[in-house]
């Protein structure tokens, strides 16, 4: 025995249109294949309120189905339709755009979940290169012409529109959802989003219509950058294929080569000065190095080994530009390894003068305080 189309849709005779049609939705969704997978039982009740919707939903089948019940559809009675079960899924889902509106219906142009992104601006990928710079060229800041090899466009390259995509760079793809049929938007697999795709490929182009090419590139590297740091040169990258793709970085990556006479330590130069045991006894005047050049320091009559002399604004200016750090002199005082037979004469001769005997004044720093000085 059939059971009643009213009782399945779970309304009453007198149920209006409106009624009838929200009755079914709820079925449907309740009971919709992709909620029940495998579920005969779902599946069946599936079937039977669509069956129940689509003569209860139509005024001239509703009608005859009120007076004859069942009977009215058996037999070639009532013709175009075929009892319980007859309704393929095809038919079910293609009543779904008038039960759940025209954006889950059947076919394409739906649009759910599909969305009109267009096609994507496709960049090409990053380079990184490594530039070795002196400490005198971070002290000024320089420009350094590096020689690149990129991938960019061959010459005559021509790209068209995609034919499997329509140049969108996204197909549909139809799928059956608790919601009924659904378009879902994925990239193109034939140019993988970019919406274009070769139409003449040079001599010596890959299949994307790029070359290899060295190119002379122009990095303009400020004062004061430190080792590790990372520069952006925009577009200076691999290029990509496509009239609308952008091209990638050339990232630079600073390598600092050791100085031979100074040591950083942040924005602060140090240098070690050797003087002679004379030339701390008598004081002189010593040259020395620094990044803008040599220059000329003098040394006091008695100055001791250990002593730090500060040249304010000669070590390296700061990135960010706010001022420039100094360069500090360790004076060491070199002491004789090997005296000849005059000379031992004559420090034996010293070693008994009060002023070869030390006695540091308590002006006179140590060394520790002369270190905590420099770095407060
Ligand atoms: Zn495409």
């Amino acid at each position: 025995m059939k059971q009643d189309y009213y009782e399945i849709l779970g309304v009453t005779k007198s149920a209006t249109t409106v009624e009838i049609k929200k009755a079914y939705r709820k079925m449907a969704i309740k009971y919709h294949p992709d909620k029940n997978p495998g579920d005969k039982e779902a599946e069946e009740k599936f079937k039977q309120a669509a069956e129940a919707y689509e003569i209860l939903s139509d005024e001239n089948k509703k009608a005859r189905y009120d007076q004859f019940g069942h009977a009215a559809f058996e037999g070639g009675a009532g013709g175009g339709f075929h009892g319980a079960g007859g309704m393929n899924m095809d038919d079910i889902f293609s009543q779904f755009g008038d039960i759940f509106g025209s954006a889950f219906g059947g076919g394409f142009g739906g649009g759910f979940g599909g969305g009109s992104r267009g096609p994507r601006r496709t960049k090409g990928s990053n380079l990184r290169i490594r530039v070795k710079l002196t400490l005198e060229d971070i002290a000024k800041g320089v420009e350094k012409k590096v020689k690149v090899k990129r991938k960019v466009q061959a010459e005559g390259v021509r790209y068209s529109t995609c034919s499997t995509c329509n140049g969108t760079g996204q197909v549909m793809k139809v799928t059956n959802t608790i919601l009924g049929r659904m378009q879902t938007a994925s990239a193109c697999p034939t140019c993988h989003g970019s919406g274009q795709t070769l139409n003449n490929r040079p001599n010596g182009a890959d299949a994307d219509g790029l070359i290899m090419k060295e190119e002379m590139v122009s990095i303009k590297i400020p004062a004061g950058v430190t080792e590790g740091i990372q520069l952006k040169v925009g577009g200076k990258g691999n290029e990509a294929p496509g009239d609308h793709s952008i091209p990638g970085d050339l990232l630079v990556v600073i390598e600092e080569v050791a100085h031979e006479t100074l040591k950083r330590e942040g924005n602060n130069l140090h240098y070690d000065l050797y003087v002679s045991f004379s030339e701390a006894a008598l004081g002189a005047s010593k040259e020395i190095e620094t990044v803008t050049g040599k220059v000329k320091i003098p040394v006091k009559q008695g100055t001791q080994s250990g002593k730090i002399l500060r040249l304010r604004g000669k070590g390296l200016p700061s990135i960010e530009g706010y001022g420039t750090g100094d360069l500090l002199v360790h004076v060491n005082v070199w002491t004789p390894q090997h005296l000849n037979k005059e000379q031992k004469a004559f420090f034996e001769k010293m070693s008994e003068d009060t002023n070869f005997v030390p006695k540091p004044s308590k002006s006179e720093k140590s060394f520790f305080e002369k270190v905590k000085d420099m770095f407060s």
